[in-house]
């Protein structure tokens, strides 16, 4: 049985690719009509355990056909300010669906086996090692010796660090609870901002029918996410509500300084292609995954997976979407050095027609672009953070 073999002894393919998260599964769906590609995940069932909210555009669900993944669709947020402000936005359109991240990862994995990978649950990668034409894996099952590697594993990214390619500049760490609430609007997420609720990021609370999944994330020396969700939960009144689902996690922020090497390339998480702002990462891994099967399909054909060769996978996603990591990188750093009374002030200086009006044309995949009109309808901002503003406006 093709998909559920383990390692053999000894086996051989074109390309590794380390972990089958979305963002390994696209890249080996994107290759694997041309390549011999094997797929390894460590865990035993693909998509299990779940680390993220689900909340992503309509584009990264087309990317993997999973639109029977959707739970919800969302149109708008209302935005808890730390002095007690609610701001409610409303969309132009649908922002935002949830999905269920079991199910998505799954549908993934199926694109990547109908093209021809072959994935594998249950094989942790152990360290990379280079050999005379390729690299060698060291798996539970045996070794496996490959022409090329993708290293797709997520934060930790073992696969990259091995080979000399270092981590994410910052990470938060992230906890969330599915409970039994049904939220009366729900087609709007809540965002709560404060340097109590969820210092260093921000919580959310994200309708999905009869149930709420109530999250947050915070910078890594501010505390245990869990303290910080019993308290979200307890002053919002849902502590008695019952948790149906406990997902924990962290998200790397700030992408690795080269996302290539001879025969390697890194995507998504593990190479730290999180959004900043909001902690998203689906839309830019599985764009990094196709980016980079495209890569790897052209230095295949030409004989050349040298650096040089493979150069070309990070100018194409940092072109598609590097100016937007890096801006909301600058955002996100000046965010975190904001006390309680600075969010206040932004959100004093947001509520407004002008200023709504604007967010409603947001993308939450490019939230960066809002800048210059967020600046022509509420100037005072400027006042609150001059230099980011200007930087995002003169980039
Ligand atoms: C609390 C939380 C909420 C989030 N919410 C959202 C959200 O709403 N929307 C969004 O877009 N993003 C969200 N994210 C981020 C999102 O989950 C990640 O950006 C996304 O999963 C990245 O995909 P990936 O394939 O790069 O990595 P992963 O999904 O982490 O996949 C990597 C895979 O590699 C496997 N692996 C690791 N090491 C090895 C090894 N040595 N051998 C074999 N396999 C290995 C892992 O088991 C894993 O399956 C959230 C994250 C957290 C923590």
């Amino acid at each position: 049985m093709k998909n559920a073999s383990p390692v053999g002894k000894r086996t051989k393919c074109d390309v590794l690719v380390v972990g089958g998260g979305p963002t390994g599964c696209m890249a080996a769906a994107g290759m694997a009509r041309e390549l011999d590609v094997k797929v390894l995940e460590e865990h035993p069932r693909l998509g299990e355990p779940v680390q993220c909210a689900g909340l992503i555009t309509p584009r990264v669900v087309e990317m993997a056909s999973a639109e029977d993944t959707v739970l919800n669709t969302i149109d708008g947020a209302y935005l808890h300010f730390p002095g007690g402000r609610v701001m409610e936005l409303q969309g132009n359109e649908a922002k935002a669906v949830v999905v269920d991240r079991g199910e998505f990862d799954r549908r993934c994995a199926a694109l990547a086996r109908k093209a021809g990978a072959e994935v594998l649950t249950g094989t942790k990668v152990g360290p990379l090692e280079r050999t005379d034409g390729g690299l060698r894996a060291i798996t539970v099952g045996g070794e496996l010796e490959c022409r090329a590697v993708l290293a797709a594993d997520g934060y930790r990214s073992g696969a990259a660090r091995s080979l000399g390619l270092g981590t994410a500049r910052d990470l938060v760490r992230g906890m969330e609870v599915d409970i039994s609430f049904r939220a009366d609007d729900q087609r709007k997420v809540r965002v709560f901002l404060g340097n109590d609720v969820a210092p260093g990021f921000f919580a959310w609370a994200i309708p999905c029918g009869e149930l709420t999944r109530v999250g947050l994330c915070v910078s890594r020396d501010r505390g245990t996410p869990l303290e910080h969700l019993n308290r979200l939960l307890n002053a919002q009144g849902w502590s008695g509500a019952e948790r149906v689902r406990t997902y924990s996690g962290a998200i790397p922020l700030g992408y690795i300084d080269r996302t290539y090497a001879d025969r390697v390339l890194v995507a998504g998480d593990a190479a730290g292609m999180a959004k900043p702002i909001s902690g998203g990462g689906l839309f830019t891994g599985m764009t990094a995954g196709k980016l980079a099967a495209q890569t790897f399909l052209e230095a295949f054909r030409s004989g050349d997976l040298t650096e040089r060769g493979l150069l070309k996978y990070e100018e194409r996603w940092k072109g598609v979407f590097g100016d937007e990591l890096r801006s909301s990188y600058r955002v996100r750093k000046v965010f975190v050095r904001m006390c309680d009374r600075d969010l206040d002030k932004v959100g004093d200086r947001l509520d407004n027609e002008r200023a709504k009006a604007v967010l409603a044309t947001g993308d939450i995949d490019f939230p960066t672009a809002l800048a210059r009109g967020l600046v022509r309808a509420c100037p005072s901002l400027l006042a609150i953070a001059p230099m980011l503003l200007f930087r995002l406006l003169w980039r």
